[in-house]
């Protein structure tokens, strides 16, 4: 009997593993020609100023309309970009566009400090890094210092002998660099002084703590308070409640963005606010 439910349990975990590797080759080979197809597009979720309510900015979020799944989330679909190296191609479309388009809302009078935009750490590594972005922003007109780079903490804190240097000549020229998910990682404080950040990201895990879980409020407190110690801006995501806004703004944190302030949005959704607010 033993051998029985043994046979069936590896017959079940196979069968998992085949979907889970038939999925993986599905979306691989959609993926090759989905930009030829236009099938991305980016959403932008509002971020917050906790003390005037007004739109400081905004993330650039990708979307993948696949003609028969559907709408692709970004999860189930980056990490096999940054295998593929495909990655690299959809990273320069998406820079070009978030910058195309915040040059689009300049040109409209409306008032914002930037745009994030999320780089993978594969497309930091590309020998064709730091000219894609100054390329990027000469040919979109985008001011460097409206142009926001999220760069999640693992990549930055595991191989950043090999980026830093990239992200220094970039933040020298302006352009904003964010530490993404912070607080998930490994950081070395001493080595986060080292690195030419702007905005630390405190990630929605421990913000979705807010109030019950004493240590997640712990981490949040202490995420701010190194900040403004350090003089980085600080902005925390996944902010849901009114309760979490209060707890995160009485710590001092200033900028918050999550579902409390709004979805990720077409660029219209973005204008009909920059609109109510100007
Ligand atoms: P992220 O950069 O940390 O983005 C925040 C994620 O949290 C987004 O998920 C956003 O929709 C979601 N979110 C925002 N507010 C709330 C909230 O109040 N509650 C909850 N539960 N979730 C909230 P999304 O759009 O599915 O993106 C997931 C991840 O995919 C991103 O995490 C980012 O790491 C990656 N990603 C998205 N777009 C791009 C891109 O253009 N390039 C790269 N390399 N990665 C991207
Ligand atoms: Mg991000
Ligand atoms: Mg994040
Ligand atoms: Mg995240």
């Amino acid at each position: 009997r033993a051998k029985e439910e043994g046979g069936n349990s590896y017959a079940f975990y196979t069968a998992e593993m085949t979907a889970a590797a038939f999925e993986h080759v599905f979306l691989e080979n959609a993926l090759r020609g989905a930009l030829e197809r236009d099938e991305f597009r980016l959403l932008y979720q509002p971020q917050i100023d906790l003390e005037s309510g007004r739109l400081l900015g905004v993330e650039a979020l990708l979307r993948w309309h696949h003609p028969e799944e559907g709408v692709i989330p970004p999860m189930r679909f980056i990490p096999i970009a940054e295998q593929t190296g495909l990655i690299l191609e959809i990273g320069r479309w998406v820079l070009r566009c978030a910058c195309a388009q915040a040059r689009r809302w300049l040109d409209q009078g409306f008032e914002f400090d930037w745009v994030g935009v999320n780089v993978a750490g594969r497309q930091v590594h590309d020998r064709e890094f730091v000219g894609d972005v100054e390329r990027t922003l000469a040919e979109t007109g985008l001011p460097a210092s409206c142009l926001e780079l999220e760069i999640s903490e693992n990549f930055v804190m595991r191989r950043a002998d090999s980026g830093v240097e990239k992200l220094q000549t970039l933040h020298a020229k302006g352009v904003g660099i964010a530490i993404d998910d912070f607080g998930t990682g490994y950081s070395c404080l001493s080595h986060l002084k080292r690195l030419p950040i702007s905005r630390l990201k405190l990630d929605q895990g421990f913000v979705r703590g807010i109030p019950d879980e004493q240590d997640d409020m712990a981490i949040c407190d202490a995420v701010i308070a190194m900040s403004r110690a350090l003089s980085l801006a600080v902005i925390a995501e996944g902010v849901e409640t009114e309760d979490q806004a209060a707890f995160l703004s009485g710590k001092g944190c200033r900028v918050a963005q999550g579902f409390l302030f709004g979805r990720p949005m077409s660029p219209e959704a973005i204008e009909r606010l920059l609109e109510a607010a100007g």
